[in-house]
């Protein structure tokens, strides 16, 4: 059984903010408004995070892509009180919205800030109707949402290859953030194929994760600058 990972390479985003466009795109986030954003509700499933070091003329920039973590050992799933928040067998932390009765303690519990509450009914301008991705449902007020690692695309690959009578390959499944990311700087790929691209990654000695202190073993990893 894949267990899907992600590396993300510090020394190669450009902090163009492309990955973020494709995820709200593919994923049918919908829009906060700038009222609502101006109250913290902006929905940004893939945040692009900047920070600085140091004084002009000596200044260094850096941006840190923040998706879902797809922690293994994930807070918000032992906060859930109805089971709504779960890992499936390939350590993908998703949310069952049928389920989701919109407490929010995943929210507050969540360390990286990567859930977002459906304060409203899904607001799209006419603009971005026609744009709607068909195959991501939804979410109604009351509910919470983030990051999924686009796993419908693993079940539309899975579906295409056996349609073409071949084996799926963990190559045929990229979630739109990487496909999309214009400095090259994320990765993704099985963790427990020791010889993918990720497994060797993490190996790297610029290989760390956030917040590592906390033991919610995160499937996110980020290659340090150097
Ligand atoms: S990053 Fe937050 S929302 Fe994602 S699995 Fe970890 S605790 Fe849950
Ligand atoms: S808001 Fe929904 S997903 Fe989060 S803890 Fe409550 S029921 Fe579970």
């Amino acid at each position: 059984m894949p267990r899907w990972t992600m590396a993300i390479d510090l020394d190669k985003c450009l902090g163009c903010q492309a990955c973020t466009v494709a995820c709200r795109m593919e994923n049918n986030t919908p829009i906060a408004g700038p009222e609502q954003a101006a109250k913290g509700r902006a929905m940004l499933w893939n945040e692009v995070i900047p920070s600085s070091d140091g004084e002009y003329p000596n200044v260094t920039a850096r941006y840190i892509p923040r998706p879902c973590m797809h922690c293994d050992d994930a807070l918000c799933v032992k906060v859930c009180p109805v089971k709504a928040t779960y890992r499936n067998e390939e350590g993908t932390v998703l949310v069952d919205y049928d389920r989701c009765i919109g407490c929010r303690f995943c929210t507050v519990a969540c360390p990286y800030a990567a859930r977002y509450f459906n304060w409203h009914e899904p607001y799209y301008p006419e603009t971005l109707k026609a744009h709607l991705n068909p195959d991501v449902a939804i979410r109604p007020k009351g509910v919470v949402e983030k990051c999924t690692f686009c796993v419908h695309r693993l079940r539309k690959a899975r579906e295409q290859a056996a349609a073409e009578g071949r084996v799926f390959q963990a190559s045929d499944y990229v979630p739109a953030c990487v496909e999309t990311c214009t400095g090259r700087a994320r990765y993704f790929g099985d963790l427990d194929d020791p010889a993918s691209l990720v497994s060797q990654l993490l190996k790297s000695p610029r290989a760390f994760h956030l917040l590592e202190e906390l033991g919610t073993h995160p499937k996110v990893f980020y290659l340090r600058e150097g």
